[in-house]
């Protein structure tokens, strides 16, 4: 496994659409080994495969629910309700703003044997995940952003954000 280097915003390939993964690949595993690795290195909730430099739909999640998820070209296919909160990003370092997302949604995907399986996600879950599925299409969450982007060190001390 390795540490990869981390995207940040103002580099084209962020804004770029992800290709689907038609097949899984030993180069591919390695990729996601590689990606969680980062993701941990970095305290994120999550990571896009863009913003390791690779336009694959490959995303990694853990928002401490003890589970470890793994997305291959996911697509949302439902949402309900909605939740305004918190949100950072490893490609927006050192900021953070308030976005708007659904409470609830439904993503199907591929796991690392390309067999589907539908994903449901509540609260920080469903946020990680269209944070995320964003990332595939080239979105980066400061354009939802109500009101400012603000630096963390405007937080509190208990402030610590999550960054996806
Ligand atoms: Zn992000």
């Amino acid at each position: 496994m390795a540490i990869r280097n981390i995207r940040v915003i103002g580099d084209d390939i962020l804004t770029k659409k992800c290709k689907p993964v038609k097949e899984m690949t030993p180069r591919l595993l390695q990729l996601i080994d590689d990606m969680f690795e980062t993701m941990y290195q970095e305290n994120g909730a999550g990571l896009a495969a863009p913003q390791v430099g690779v336009l694959k739909q490959i995303v990694v999640m853990d928002v401490d629910d003890g589970n470890q998820y793994l997305l291959i070209n996911p697509e949302i296919i439902e949402e309900e309700g909605s939740q305004t909160g918190t949100e950072g990003c490893l490609s927006v370092p050192g900021k953070h703003g308030t976005v708007t997302r659904p409470e609830k949604v439904k993503v199907k995907a591929l796991d690392q044997d390309m067999k589907e399986f539908v994903l449901e996600g509540e609260g920080l879950l469903a946020r990680c995940i269209c944070h995320e599925v964003a990332h595939l299409r080239g979105e980066l969450y400061v354009d939802l952003v109500e009101g400012e982007l603000m630096d963390n060190s405007e937080l509190d001390e208990e402030g610590e954000e999550e960054q996806e």
